[in-house]
């Protein structure tokens, strides 16, 4: 389609005509597909075995309706050829790399990532002889060996919101013949589109800002149909293949998805901008504020910062935790993205063991703060009756 965004998210995937003249893609809860006579299936299989695009479905590990609609159209939204749900984000995570790495391969992680696609990386991969670098963006290169197959980046990273310059990393990749992936959970499509800077594939968490409404798990990897072939094989296999309800709860959601994302990144910015004036905190890490290390490559690379502003409050984990528990709309939860604001001090969620959630880099005093799309006034108000107590105690800026 080549309509734009907004018209896109509504359209984009869903066939002209549906059964029964429904407005809506129907949700098919069906666990299998079934054949009229024995020569049907005669065909579907001489059909599978010659070019392994079977026209018509099998049984429901192999797709649904609801689910190719859902994927035609976030193919279309990160302007891919191909793309594919999953029952979670991990699940597309851990399905893509091991569809397309082997043993003997050599995994870079750049610029920190999910705590459990670290654990992934780390844990899991060598354990079938994969190997992985952790490093900084600028560190890829050296990290490079002859076995490298994947660069991993998180963009934009949480809690910080770094964003590495795709752009030149996904130059450089295609150089080398290393394929570049993208988890761009916390952009969306509308923000960044890592595709077009020249990404092999983009994966989100459909979890967070594409289903949009706190209400479900899914995930998507978007790219050419060369690698989502054989990560729609590995699905096959693996299993965790976006149930029907969620696909349609997915496709539901990115029909809102823009409209969602420009409300929630123009109150992320001034949730930034009021704390990071604000007596009682002491910093802010968002990429729309000239502060940020990164405002420059956002600038370029994207077209809106996104709806999660990170925060510390002058003194510590005590100011954040009474912070947090005097804020009355954001509740507490280890999510975000949906039209509901969630807060958390991210370090606590990792492990009750302090030196454990040193090594993460996560200060224990650090709110994560994901706006929902409910009115800016009333968040403003809200921060501000729960940071007032403490700019009155605290005052001095640099005390942290
Ligand atoms: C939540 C999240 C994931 C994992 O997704 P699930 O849907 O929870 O499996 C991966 N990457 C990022 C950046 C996330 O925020």
């Amino acid at each position: 389609m080549t309509a734009r965004l907004e018209t896109r998210a509504v359209h984009a995937g869903e066939a002209r005509r549906r059964p029964y003249d429904a407005l809506t893609v129907p949700v098919v809860m069906s666990s299998a597909y079934t054949f009229a006579d024995t020569e049907a299936v005669q065909t579907f299989v001489e059909r599978r075995e010659l070019d392994g695009t079977p026209d018509r479905y099998e049984y429901g590990r192999y797709g649904n309706p609801t689910q190719d609609a859902a994927e035609r159209k976030l193919a279309d939204l990160d302007g891919g050829e191909r793309a594919l749900l999953f029952s979670s984000g991990m699940a597309a995570i851990t399905t893509s790399v091991l569809a397309l790495l082997s043993t003997g391969d050599h995994l870079v992680v750049a610029g920190g990532a999910y705590r459990r696609t670290r654990a992934f990386a780390a844990e899991t991969l060598p354990r079938f002889g994969i190997e992985t670098s952790f490093c900084g963006p600028d560190e890829i290169p050296e990290r490079r060996r002859p076995s490298t197959r994947a660069v991993f980046l998180e963009i934009p990273t949480n809690p910080h919101l770094r964003v590495a310059d795709l752009e030149s990393i996904a130059e450089w990749a295609r150089r080398e013949g290393v394929l570049t992936m993208v988890d761009a959970t916390f952009a969306t499509p509308i923000n960044l589109r890592p595709i077009e800077w020249g990404a092999d594939l983009v994966i989100h968490s459909a979890t967070k800002y594409i289903g949009g409404h706190n209400d479900l798990l899914a995930g998507v990897v978007v790219g050419r149909a060369e690698q989502l072939d054989a990560i729609e094989e590995a699905r096959g296999i693996l299993g965790g293949v976006a149930a029907p309800m969620e696909a349609y709860l997915v496709l539901r959601g990115v029909k809102t998805l823009p409209i969602r994302v420009h409300r929630q990144n123009e109150s992320a910015q001034r949730v930034a901008e009021h704390l990071e004036t604000h007596p009682a905190i002491a910093r802010v890490h968002y990429p729309g504020l000239a502060s940020h290390p990164d405002h420059a490559i956002a600038r370029r690379l994207m077209t809106g910062f996104g709806g999660v502003v990170s925060f510390e409050p002058v003194g510590g984990r005590p100011a954040a935790s009474a912070c947090v528990d005097r804020l009355e709309i954001p509740r507490i939860g280890p999510t975000l993205g949906g039209v509901e604001s969630i807060v958390q001090q991210q370090a606590l969620f990792i492990s009750p063991d302090p030196v454990e959630r040193a090594r993460y880099g996560i200060p224990d005093g650090l709110i994560r703060y994901a706006v929902g799309i409910e009115d800016i006034r009333d968040l403003i108000a809200d921060l501000d009756r729960a940071l007032g107590p403490l700019a009155t105690r605290g005052g001095d800026r640099d005390a942290t």
